[in-house]
């Protein structure tokens, strides 16, 4: 049994819970994968702030069990990919019927209740039908590959363009292949030789150290022009000013994914450069897409370490930093 509820931080109980379909347009879902992320992490230990009582879980797949009498496209059985994000209904935008452009949208683990658990209910438009060829390592990393889709769309670049991206571990590998079929040519930056290899082994030319040469190998690799954007992953140990270094004149920096740290950024290189600067930590809305690239094998996850675990303790694994180890999935695999 599954259930496992927050009730403050770092006080993680695993309590009988039912949940059941009520209304016509929801569906019932039998959580079937759920990975560990680092968010789930910063919620866990309070770093990332929620109201308790919460059911902890951003990234999930499972099956439809139950649907109510609205329900399109979707029956009993079907493999579903559980949306991680939602629009507010309450800012400006969504009152106005833009839901898309939600200023406050909400996050599975921390808003609402996520996914930690083996049944959810939710709208059937809170679920999208995985492909056979989606398998569920690939679709739990749909999240990812939708930061860093909004990531590439923030950065409007044309064919060829080099940007950095700094930070090699999941993020930061996921990011530079989504660039790459998007064929913008990602320069991945990393102090950690395997993260560097792993890049290499999914098809990354341009993988360098953040060593004393950093600078002259950029130069050599854009011809001396640096790059036009650069992103700083936020997992990544690398200091944030790395990015404006390797970046020319006018360009943007955007910092992405979910922040660990408490890194600063100077204020002189983004004067000085007239650097844009902007931040991109969800992806409302891109799943469809996303599941569209995944199908046309936009990312390759084949070279991650996946860890299934039929047996485990939640609160031991997100109290255990090997769980976030970089390069790593870890994944609760619940059905029984
Ligand atoms: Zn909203």
């Amino acid at each position: 049994m599954d259930n496992w509820i927050l009730k403050g931080a770092k006080n993680l109980v695993n309590e009988l819970g039912a949940v059941s379909i009520t209304s016509p347009s929801q569906v019932k879902v039998k959580v079937s994968h759920l990975l560990m992320t680092d968010f789930d992490k910063l919620v866990f230990d309070g770093t990332v702030e929620t109201n308790y009582p919460r059911i902890l879980g951003r990234a999930a797949v499972g099956i439809v069990t139950e649907t109510g009498d609205d329900c399109y496209g979707l029956e009993k059985g079907t493999r579903v990919y559980l949306n991680p994000t939602r629009a507010c209904g309450e800012c400006f935008q969504c009152k106005t019927g833009k839901p898309k452009d939600c200023s406050a949208v909400l996050t599975a683990g921390k808003d609402f209740d996520g996914f930690m658990r083996d049944f959810a209910v939710c709208e059937y438009g809170d679920v999208a039908p995985l492909p056979d060829s989606v398998d569920d390592f690939h679709a739990l990393c749909i999240e990812t590959v939708a930061i860093a889709e909004n990531i590439y769309d923030k950065l409007q670049l044309s064919a060829g363009q080099k940007v950095a991206v700094v930070g090699a571990d999941f993020t930061g590998n996921i990011l530079a292949q989504v660039l790459q079929y998007h064929k913008v040519i990602p320069i991945i930056i990393d102090n950690s030789p395997a993260n560097l290899e792993r890049a290499k082994k999914c098809g990354i030319f341009f993988a360098f150290s953040a060593d004393d040469d950093l600078e002259r190998n950029v130069l050599d690799a854009t011809s001396g022009e640096l790059c036009s954007a650069a992103v700083f992953c936020a997992s990544s140990k690398l200091p944030v000013s790395v990015t404006t270094r390797l970046v020319s004149e006018g360009k943007t920096v955007v910092l992405g994914f979910t922040s660990t740290s408490d890194s600063v950024i100077e204020v002189r290189d983004i004067l000085r450069k007239n650097i844009t600067l902007t931040g991109v930590s969800t992806a409302y809305d891109y799943t469809d897409a996303v599941i569209n690239m995944l199908v046309h094998n936009a990312v390759n996850t084949d070279y991650f370490e996946k860890k299934v675990l039929t047996e485990y303790d939640p609160a031991e694994l997100l109290a255990n930093p090997e769980t976030f180890k970089a390069g790593r999935m870890t994944i609760l695999k619940m059905i029984i």
